[in-house]
């Protein structure tokens, strides 16, 4: 059998995970300390787990909603009003997904016909371009830099605006570099949006992970945006629920109906044991998650501050859980970089190329991890650039 003629285009025409590609080299070693994986080190809240085990005792195991429990969507409604200042009606403007993963898939395939171009800054998250070309689109990412914290600037993204562009991805706190925008970039960003009618799917997974006392805005909060954007928004950052796999998406209705039809033929709805532990995440887990929150502030100062030290140049991230230091300054590509500290000093951390080109030279390194180990995981990466300075 020819299988490779029995692929299609899109799927084929897509590559394998920059990130699982890098993991397989640290498959089998032993002693390996992994900055490398983008969740958190916690375990979901016990409270959470418990309302998860409380749902399946009482024996609510059925399907749900298409959209997801009335009670969830409610809950989240009312998060969303609070958190990010945008109302949305639960009956018709809020679908509970499979992870912010679903989401995004549903509003790309919702929104994109062939050779429509979406606009994503980069480096990001490593399932947009993916998204996007199985979606038939055509991606164009507008690079940010170091020197802007990885913020996308209003000036970047007009140059790469076109007739065809129809749909700009927005992700802040960014998924590697940590970058958020300032609330000028973003009211920029949004002129350009109107001005060239796109709608825009912002990726706010991380808007809870926020350090120096900085409130998250969301686009979706600025004028004339709310009509143009699909908020999307989930469970497995801020409550570290990665493997309830839960997110949502808030739009106006005629575009979440869109990406309901979707779900309701790909996915039916999201597990109803995962809904009844985000339902009691969202009535009761503040506390734990700001618990978390702190744990990662006092992470990320630790970091940052040692990889200066070692000579690693390294901003100091506004949100997420990553820090991404510039490694350029050793002579060696991001992927020879990162092999090298796995081989000399078995410390994972992902080449900054898995993130599209314009992360070479960089290195994401995730600091959901515990203090001990990332004490340990600087101590080494101190030796192997010491080993990188004397020859
Ligand atoms: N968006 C970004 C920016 C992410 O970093 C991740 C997970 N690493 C996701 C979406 C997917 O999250 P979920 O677990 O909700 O599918």
């Amino acid at each position: 059998m020819d299988y490779p003629a029995k692929i299609s285009r899109q799927v084929a025409a897509v590559p394998r995970s920059g990130i699982r590609d890098f993991f397989d080299l640290v498959q089998g070693r032993d002693e390996v300390i992994s900055l490398g994986v983008g969740e958190p080190d916690y375990s979901t809240p016990w409270h959470i787990r418990e309302a998860a085990i409380y749902s399946l005792e009482r024996g609510h195991t059925s399907y749900t909603s298409n959209l997801g429990l009335m009670s969830l969507r409610r809950r989240i409604a009312d998060y969303v009003g609070g958190f990010f200042g945008v109302q949305y009606d639960p009956s018709c403007e809020v679908l509970v997904t499979v992870g912010v993963s679903e989401a995004l898939d549903l509003a790309l395939r919702a929104l994109i016909n062939p050779g429509h171009e979406v606009v994503y800054h980069e480096p990001c998250y490593v399932s947009y371009m993916p998204g996007t070309v199985m979606a038939h689109g055509v991606p164009v990412p507008v690079a940010t830099r170091k020197r802007d914290d990885f913020s996308l600037k209003p000036e970047a993204l007009a140059d790469v605006l076109t007739p065809s562009s129809r749909v700009l991805i927005l992700n802040f706190p960014t998924n590697p570099t940590g970058g958020i925008a300032s609330e000028e970039d973003l009211a920029g960003i949004a002129k350009l949006c109107v001005e060239h009618d796109l709608i825009v799917i912002s990726d706010e997974i991380y808007s809870e992970l926020r350090y120096d006392d900085q409130a998250h805005v969301s686009i979706a909060s600025l004028p004339g945006m709310r009509e143009r954007t699909i908020l999307l928004h989930g469970f497995s950052k801020a409550f570290a629920m990665t493997g309830f796999r839960l997110g949502y998406a808030c739009a106006p209705a005629p575009l979440i109906d869109a990406m309901m039809k979707i779900h309701q033929y790909s996915m039916l709805c999201a597990p109803v044991t995962s809904q009844a532990a985000a339902l009691e995440a969202l009535e009761n887990g503040a506390a734990s998650m700001e618990r978390m929150r702190e744990s990662y502030h006092e992470r990320r100062d630790f970091v940052v501050r040692r990889l200066n030290e070692i000579g690693m140049d390294c901003h100091s991230p506004g949100g997420a859980f990553y820090v991404f230091p510039d490694v350029r300054s050793f002579g060696l590509s991001s992927g020879e970089f990162a092999k090298g500290l796995l081989e000399a000093e078995n410390v994972a951390a992902v080449p900054g190329d898995a993130f599209g080109a314009s992360g070479e030279g960089f290195l994401r390194c995730c600091y959901a991890t515990a203090f001990d180990q990332l004490k340990e995981a600087l101590a080494r990466i101190e030796r192997y650039v010491e080993t990188l300075e004397s020859s």
